[in-house]
């Protein structure tokens, strides 16, 4: 299959609008990371999704629509005061809630489960892409299954030619990584995947949030997650990565200690470090996080992916405090490395 790359035109809206209209799958840019989208209430639609992802038949999409009003059909409630609030506050944006699912909802696009995961995004062009379809997008990240995330029309295309045939070039994505997925079925908002909206952002305006367990570590033999996504290793890099936290000076030291035994073996190490720590590094081969969470949350998937294009096979990575956006990329990171985390 040829994959067609266009800017966002008038034309190119429609042209992607009439694709997943036929039932076909468009990469379209949000401003989390770019969408793999199909109409979410044709089941063969939403099955092509898993197809071209290899994604795993247990693991959910989230339909995303571009008004309020296209809510209640999808789902089996009416929306409690809480979750009002909650989309007063943070819709559109980069959060996920989900809810009861409706009859209407195709039982593969929640993988079964009685549940439905809806979003309201912000980006224009995803906006102007469901307005045109006329039907809510179930879109899931536009990388095969196992990959990091896209965050450019480039990282799409890497993943995804030859299997679809439109991808909408919208640039960069602002935040860099995916949604807040929030559970709204349990008495408190309970957060399933950080995200942008942080956790202390949903507990001012719902007065509490949970953060499930399954967030910060991998899970137990047998265990059953409330997100079916928390099984995979997610965000995956070629090379095995170790995340090491403590204090900076011994953290550098550590890494340089564990780079230089690496090297020494014949391997080809990379460091990943905020910058004001690269100087602590001397020499060896190392990429800027960036200079704060912010940063990280907007740079971690690129890296991740030059990772892969510098042919790394062993990564150390520094951390940062899981709180506030700290929380999402400690959780990306924390998967890259399969909680692979050394403490000094
Ligand atoms: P992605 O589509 O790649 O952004 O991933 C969507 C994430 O949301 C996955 O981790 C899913 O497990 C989670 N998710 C989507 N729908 C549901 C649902 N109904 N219940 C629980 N988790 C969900
Ligand atoms: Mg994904």
């Amino acid at each position: 299959m040829f994959t067609e790359v266009l800017m966002p035109s008038d034309d190119a809206i429609r042209e992607a609008a009439a694709l997943i209209r036929a039932g076909q799958l468009v990469a379209f840019p949000t401003e989390t990371v770019y969408g793999l989208g199909a109409n979410a209430l044709d089941p063969e639609a939403v099955a092509r999704i898993f197809a071209a992802k290899n994604r795993p038949g247990d693991n959910p999409l989230i339909a995303h629509i571009s008004d309020v009003s296209q809510l209640r059909p999808l789902i089996d409630c009416e929306p409690g005061p809480v979750a009002r609030r909650m989309m007063d506050a943070f819709w559109p944006g980069p959060l996920t809630m989900i809810f009861p699912r409706a009859k209407l909802v195709p039982a593969n696009l929640s993988a079964g489960l009685d549940t439905v995961s809806v979003r309201l995004p912000s980006h224009p062009v995803a906006r102007a892409l469901i307005s045109a379809a006329g039907v809510p997008i179930a879109a899931p990240s536009a990388n095969r299954s196992g990959r990091p995330s896209p965050t450019s029309a480039a990282h799409v295309f890497e993943d995804m030619k030859g299997r679809i045939p439109l991808i909408l070039d919208g640039g960069d994505c602002a935040v860099g990584l995916e949604s807040t997925v929030v559970d709204m079925t349990c008495d408190v908002p309970r957060i399933l995947r950080p995200g942008g909206i942080t956790a202390e952002m949903i507990a001012e305006v719902a007065g509490g949030s949970e953060v499930d367990p399954a967030v910060m570590r991998p899970l137990q033999e047998g265990e059953q997650p409330r997100s079916p996504g928390m099984k995979y290793r997610h965000y995956a890099p070629r090379g095995e990565l170790t995340i090491v936290e403590g204090d900076p000076a011994n953290v550098a030291e550590a890494i340089s200690e564990m780079y230089d035994c690496a090297l020494a073996d014949g391997h080809h190490p990379l460091i990943l470090a905020l910058d004001g720590h690269l100087a602590a590094y001397g020499g060896r081969r190392a990429e800027s996080l960036g200079g704060d969470e912010a940063e990280m949350a907007h740079r971690i998937f690129a890296l991740l992916r030059d990772a892969d294009a510098l042919g790394a096979d062993v990564l150390f990575s520094e951390a940062v405090e899981a709180r506030g956006l700290g929380l999402a990329v400690m959780n990306r990171l924390g998967r890259a490395a399969a909680f692979h985390i050394l403490k000094v």
